[in-house]
């Protein structure tokens, strides 16, 4: 069984506790793509019958005329699209960063007092603003790689319509499920691309906040250590419990495997020196990790355990 020893008390809860925040950027994603789909589609619909009477179509399509304006307005759409992005996902990403930072600052501030060493609290300067807008711009790389995706699979799908002489009606099925179809594989190429675009959406989504609150994390620890607070980081996964078994008259608490990924589970409770990687085996394969997410629907955090003084 892949079910780790039980080591020491398991985070139950998301540590980041960013779940509402991923989930309302992972919405308004969403509801951007689907605005500007549906803008697409009912330009096509206008389109394709004023241009085109249904049996039209396929001779007005195959001459690529009607194509390249059709074309322009998907641009135009995704351009949109790129430009709400880039505004949410900044804004998601900054929010996440400083609850990162502040909550690293209180995480090492009960430790400090402890040890009776002065309290820091978090900084927000120049370095931490240039680390959002860093950590935005590579997001928005990866918008800007769906949006040149679906843009290619609209354009083949057209090209598709009107070889293979589609009605209009078909033809705009298509170009809807490009990104409404929910994950159901299909023969139509199409259909699973569109599962693809809303998984990557979401997947972006989820990685922007969970990566900004750990960097956010990891550069309080970070400003700490220049200041010669010497500070190393612990991996900590969320791990469902699912129920006891009984041994004897001791119940053992049973962690889930179902909700937390293999990965996750072995790095959970890793210590790490600050700049060093976690690294891990799982599956046969190895892998390291500056910080979290280990993957897109990782739920993990780093907890910094200040040493001492250099
Ligand atoms: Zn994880």
């Amino acid at each position: 069984m892949g079910v780790p020893k039980f080591r020491r008390k398991y985070q139950t809860e998301d540590p980041t506790k960013t779940k509402s925040k991923r989930l309302e950027l992972e919405d308004f994603l969403e509801r951007t793509y689907k605005s500007a789909i549906s803008q697409i589609l009912s330009y096509f619909s206008q389109q394709a019958t004023q241009e085109n009477s249904a049996k039209k179509w396929r001779e007005n399509a195959a001459t690529l005329k009607s194509l390249e304006g059709f074309m322009l307005m998907v641009n135009k759409q995704l351009n949109e699209v790129e430009a709400k992005a880039e505004r949410l996902i900044k804004r998601y990403v900054a929010t996440a960063y400083k609850k990162g930072q502040d909550e690293a600052s209180k995480t090492a501030n009960e430790q400090m007092k402890q040890k009776n060493m002065p309290m820091v609290s978090a900084m927000f300067t120049l370095k931490h603003q240039q680390a959002i807008q860093r950590m935005a711009n590579l997001k928005l790389k990866d918008i800007k790689a769906i949006n040149e995706d679906l843009r290619n699979a609209i354009r083949k799908s057209l090209v598709k319509s009107a070889d293979e002489g589609w009605s209009i009606d078909q033809t705009r099925k298509v170009i809807s499920d490009l990104l409404t179809k929910d994950q159901k594989v299909k023969k139509v190429d199409a259909v699973v691309f569109g599962a693809r675009i809303r998984g990557r959406a979401q997947a972006i989504a989820r990685t922007s906040v969970i990566q900004a609150y750990a960097q956010g994390a990891k550069d309080h620890y970070q400003s700490l250590e220049d200041d010669g607070i010497i500070v190393r980081k612990e991996w900590v996964a969320t791990v469902h419990m699912t129920g006891t078994t009984s041994t004897g008259s001791k119940a053992r608490r049973v962690a889930s495997i179902g909700r937390t990924c293999s990965v996750c589970h072995t790095l959970d409770g890793k210590v790490s020196d600050l700049d060093g990687k976690f690294r891990t085996t799982a599956d046969g394969k190895t892998y390291t990790y500056d910080t979290p997410p280990a993957h897109p629907n990782c739920r993990c955090a780093i907890v910094g355990k200040v040493v001492g003084f250099e």
